[in-house]
């Protein structure tokens, strides 16, 4: 048996894979290079090894010095997670040689999978269904054409070595296949050292549905049904969920039984999982075979029970299945939000720092629902610039989706993040669109639903008016603390009214708080007269400094984070940020003689919306611009990133040049509009 695993893999999932480890009895080695020295991972493992400078080229995809850790501990089994050494066939034949045991799949499963080329026509000789499209190599852009026409538009230009999303283009035409081919090409060759390129026929309004197999070295596969990942943007996941709400069982079981017969075709040994392309007549088209774990492989692990890297740890060491096919059943539904380090609000750009606050809900298992975060992240610990900037899955599962989805919400709504950007009131925007919620999703969602990015979500009345009656007996408990402190008024509460104005949004309305603790009845008025007078029965445990509301309205859970700002609150709820004031009603009459604060004008300026580097400049000091015209690439935790003109106007001065290194709000360039 198995004694010691050495994790090669940094983050969540070297923590996860721990875990298990720790379960099994199964003692653990973590590498850790410098940026990790204080991460997580370190302190789960049992054993921590050094393995050199931060970037990935110079640490964690180094195989020479992942051996020596493996040889100075003592580790007789190496766990990959995903990404990195992962998919690496060599890295396995390596371990092999030593007699280490690699928790993955065979070297030639890895090799004959991982070319997307090759792994199609594996699939068409095993009888899977694969994406139209011509399997050869495409030598020149001519050629790209014409095949592209043969196929018929629109069509997918894809790299044969590609991951990750990288090295693919839509083509419509033959203008777009000529100018896909190179871009794809040249995409290859710098990510993947390797630029063969192919063409499939683009599937129109597709859901991406994926099969979890997972199979022994006797020879044995099972398939552990289906995730649903559409909700992608720019070709990666953001949020996936187990099962499909577009599956049927019939379907469910054709795509499970091709998925295995692959995996049997190259004697497939462990957990893997097989990717489709499903169109809107349920008709599955294989896109590719992943063989490693899965970043979202938990919400397989949600509904069927079974944990994978268990199962996995299993396979390697010999072990025959433990289930059987029909001993597989499918319980409820899970969901995943992958809640990454970036800015939603500024096109999703990466954002790097501390986590001066990262307080997760309570994970736990409550009759019909339960909560699971993974994540390798601590408070105060630091979101670096090297590595992927996922911060945490946060899964959910329900008795059904509907349960599934509300426990996704309430999590979320207490999920406390803050020192960085994060995606977090983007995912509550999507878990309260109509359209998810009724599962009408393919992998177009996100570009339909926010065509010009994300700029929050709507805020309903319904929410107004709660949130206009916390924020306001937030303040008034705040006040009557304030009271008590000073002392000086033994007979304070004569001294703080009941009645407070409070505007939101622009809106003002009045509270008016009756009782003097506990649960007290708010009634709210909105002054324009459009709403009726509504009373609520709040209680609330909230104390000044808490960044967390928690508070029931009329017995129904209702929670938000909130900062104090000055004269009120910001607030976060449900997808939707905005600023709350609360003043007494003559305070509220003098507001409107205040002059607004006007925030200094920086459109005439590009600024640099993160920590990184530039890789070019695109434009030149005196030239003419247009909206939407790309003026310089950042690069920043390996993402190139293209800033775009925000309006039409003459490069005035350029204060930067390739290579330099920029701080957040760098000026990069000025500009002079007529
Ligand atoms: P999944 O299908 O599990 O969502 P992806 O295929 O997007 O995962 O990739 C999983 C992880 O592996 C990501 O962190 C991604 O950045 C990384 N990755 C994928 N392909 C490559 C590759 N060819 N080289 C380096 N990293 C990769
Ligand atoms: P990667 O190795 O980068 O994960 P995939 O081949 O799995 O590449 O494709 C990634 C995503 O791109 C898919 O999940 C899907 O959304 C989209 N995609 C890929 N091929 C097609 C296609 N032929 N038609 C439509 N969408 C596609
Ligand atoms: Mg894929």
């Amino acid at each position: 048996m198995i004694k010691k695993i050495l994790i090669a893999n940094r983050g969540e999932i070297a923590c996860r894979v721990i875990k298990t480890a720790k379960k099994m009895g199964i003692k653990t080695v973590s590498i850790f290079s410098d940026a990790d020295k204080n991460a997580l991972h370190v302190d789960m493992a049992d054993e921590s090894f050094y393995i050199g400078a931060s970037p990935v080229n110079q640490s964690y995809l180094v195989m020479d010095k992942i051996l020596k850790a493996i040889a100075e501990t003592g580790s007789d089994a190496v766990h990959p997670g995903y990404g990195f050494l992962s998919e690496n066939a060599e890295f396995a034949k390596r371990l092999a040689d030593k007699n280490i045991t690699f928790i993955g799949p065979n070297a030639h499963a890895i090799t004959s999978m991982g070319d997307k080329i090759t792994s199609k026509k594996l699939a068409i000789n095993a009888g899977v269904s694969c994406v139209p499209g011509h399997m050869g190599l495409i030598e020149s852009a001519d050629e790209a054409i014409k095949i592209s026409k043969e196929i018929g538009y629109p069509v997918m230009i894809k790299a044969s070595a590609g991951g990750g999303g990288k090295g693919m283009r839509i083509a419509w035409n033959d203008t777009e296949a000529r100018e896909g081919y190179q871009s794809s090409k040249n995409e290859a060759a710098n990510s993947f050292g390797d630029d063969r390129i192919f063409i499939e026929k683009f599937i129109e309004q597709p859901r991406h549905i994926e099969i979890q197999v997972l199979g022994d070295k006797h020879g044995n596969v099972i398939y552990l049904g289906e995730r649903e990942c559409s909700i992608q943007r720019r070709n990666q996941k953001v949020i996936e969920e187990a099962p499909s709400p577009f599956l049927d069982e019939k379907t469910r079981e054709a795509m499970g039984l091709e998925s295995v017969a692959l995996a049997k075709e190259v004697n497939y040994d462990s957990a893997g999982t097989v990717e489709f392309i499903v169109d809107k007549n349920k008709n599955f088209y294989f896109l590719e075979m992943n063989t490693r774990l899965q970043v979202e492989h938990p919400v397989t692990e949600l509904i069927t029970g079974i944990d994978l890297v268990e199962q996995m740890i299993k396979s390697a060491n010999g072990d025959v299945l433990s289930s059987t096919q029909e001993s597989i059943e499918l319980s409820g539904w899970a969901m995943e939000s992958r809640i990454y380090a970036e800015d939603p609000y500024r096109n999703f750009l990466p954002s790097i720092g501390r986590l001066k606050r990262y307080r997760p809900p309570a994970e736990g298992v409550w009759g019909d629902h339960a909560i699971r975060n993974d994540t390798g992240v601590f408070e105060g610990g630091e979101i670096s610039m090297y590595y992927d900037p996922m911060i945490a899955k946060l899964c959910t599962w329900g008795a059904d989706r509907d349960i599934a989805i509300d426990t996704m919400k309430d999590a979320l709504d207490v999920f406390e993040l803050e020192g960085i950007g994060h995606n977090i009131p983007f995912l509550q925007a999507v878990y309260e669109h109509d359209r998810f919620v009724s599962g009408d999703i393919t992998t177009a969602f996100i570009p339909e639903e926010y065509p010009d990015g994300f700029a929050g979500a709507e805020i309903s009345n319904a929410y107004t008016r709660r949130i206009v009656a916390v924020c306001a007996l937030m303040h008034d408990i705040s006040e009557h603390r304030a009271a008590d402190i000073s002392g000086a008024l033994p007979n304070h509460e004569r001294h703080v009214p009941d009645l407070w104005s409070v505007e939101i949004g622009g809106a003002k309305y009045t509270a008016d708080i009756n009782g003097e603790e506990g649960l007290r009845t708010i009634s709210i008025k909105d002054p324009n007269g459009e709403l009726d007078t509504l009373d609520m029965e709040v209680l609330t445990s909230w104390k000044p400094g808490q960044q967390l509301v928690k508070a029931f309205i009329d017995n129904c859970k209702f929670n938000f984070i909130a900062k104090k700002i000055s004269e009120g609150y910001k607030v976060w709820h449900r997808g939707c940020e905005f600023k709350v004031s609360v003043r007494t009603p003559r305070g509220a009459e003098l507001s409107e003689f205040m002059l607004e604060k006007t925030e200094p004008d920086t459109s005439n300026l590009l600024l640099c919306p993160m920590p990184g580097v530039i890789v070019s400049l695109l434009v030149e000091e005196g030239q003419e611009i247009q909206d939407g015209q790309a003026l310089a690439v950042v690069e920043a935790m390996k993402m190139e990133n293209t800033l775009r003109a925000e309006k039409q106007g003459i490069v005035n001065k350029v204060n930067v040049k390739a290579g330099d290194n920029l701080a957040v709000d760098d000026v990069i360039m000025e500009f002079k509009t007529e």
